[in-house]
């Protein structure tokens, strides 16, 4: 019973394919769609038998190849195995000719945008409207604290003089005469039979006979919306609120699509902002430094006063507990940290360097006792000359 000998001048499935014997699925489907768009007709204008030919021989192959029963029956047995006319294999195969269009429906139904040989399915025309994005500025003040910001943006609204259906007043869409209210139309190409986008109605199945004049037969026009923004406190760069419903307008009564204002935090003068905490750099002067003192620190809230400890070096960080911001997503109260830098008298008088020389000269005598750093450093230094000279 095993017909060995029909083996014949029939070609190798997988040869037709351009595949190798152990490929997978996958490899075999996309093969298969790369053959399709080789012989396919508006390709082989010049040579349509030849390219039908191939394309049969294609098709063959694919339907074996992609059941994994009849390409384990064609492995085993060869052709033998899945010609329906030798009744050996298991299943066998139809390959009725007929059905080239439902195959190319199949395989092009995505490149065509139709519905995958359903048949001329409608698609649908009702569209949501798309999300819009609004970029708002705002001060670290407003961020922080909250407000009520207005914001302009241009958007696509139903229009109101024919209620978004795109047909003048009075009137209404009617049935597309093209392709009968389907949407898709069937063209025929060569021996291929291939569903497209209906080209009178683009697809939705419906043409309007008179236009709408303010908004051309659209049905949607492009306004400018005002819109008040409550900006909840303790947003960031990066943050967005979404307004619900006031993005562009959908088509044909379908949703429309959600506003996001997105929030942008301008540079403060003073503060910078890291999630919670806020920082600033606080000058003071040498004196205060050297004697201690008490200095009004601003804070989003007002000032507040910070006492300063004598000996206070430059660079030491002095923490404001919960003068920062309140995150907008709940926690902790940040803190405020303030950076201190000892300014260095400028523009002093004859008088103010004399006792700045007085001073130094008294703070000379103290040896290393008054600047222990200065005095690490410099013998860091010098050892450090030390070990490459010797
Ligand atoms: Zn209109
Ligand atoms: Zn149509």
């Amino acid at each position: 019973m095993l017909a060995v000998i029909y083996v014949m001048a029939k070609e190798d499935f997988y040869k037709i394919l351009g595949v190798e014997k152990n490929a997978s699925e996958a490899e075999i489907k996309k093969s298969y769609r790369r053959m399709a768009m080789k012989f396919h007709p508006d390709r082989n204008a010049d040579a349509p038998e030849k390219a039908e030919k191939k394309f049969k021989s294609v098709k063959e192959a694919y339907e074996v190849l992609s059941d994994a029963k009849k390409r384990a029956a064609y492995d085993q047995f060869g052709h033998a195995g899945v010609d329906q006319s030798m009744g050996g294999g298991p299943g066998g195969f139809g390959g009725g000719q007929g059905d080239f269009g439902d195959i190319f429906g199949d395989v092009f139904g995505d490149i065509f945008g139709g519905g995958g040989g359903g048949g001329g399915r409608r698609r649908s025309n009702v569209q949501a409207g798309s999300d819009l994005r609004y970029n708002l500025e705002l001060t670290l003040e407003e961020a922080v604290g909250g407000t009520e910001a207005t914001v302009k943006v241009p958007v696509l609204v139903a229009c109101k003089a024919c209620s978004g259906s795109g047909a003048k007043k009075g009137s209404s869409p009617v049935t597309c005469s093209t392709c009968q209210g389907h949407g898709q139309v069937r063209m025929q190409q060569g021996f291929f039979s291939v569903q497209q986008a209906c080209p009178t109605c683009h697809g939705t199945g419906q043409q309007i006979k008179d236009p709408c004049r303010p908004c051309h037969g659209k049905g949607r026009i492009q306004e400018n919306k005002t819109l008040s923004v409550k900006v909840p406190a303790g947003v960031d760069t990066g943050d967005r609120i979404r307004l619900a419903g006031e993005g562009e307008a959908g088509v044909n009564g379908g949703p429309s699509g959600d506003l996001y204002v997105q929030v942008d935090v301008k540079e403060h003068a003073i503060f910078t902002r890291d999630g919670a905490d806020l920082y600033c750099e606080m000058p003071i002067s040498f004196p205060t430094a050297c004697v201690g003192g008490q200095l009004e620190v601003p804070t989003l809230n007002g000032k507040v006063k910070l006492k300063i400890p004598a000996e206070t070096q430059t660079g030491k960080l002095f923490r404001l507990r919960g003068k920062g911001v309140k995150p907008v997503r709940g926690g902790a109260v940040g803190d405020l940290l303030c950076r201190v830098q000892i300014e260095t008298p400028v523009r002093l008088t004859k008088e103010q360097k004399a006792l700045v020389e007085k001073l130094q000269s008294s703070l000379a005598g103290g040896g290393k006792q008054h600047s222990p750093q200065e005095h690490s450093w410099t013998d860091g230094v010098k050892s450090f000359f030390d070990k490459l000279t010797g």
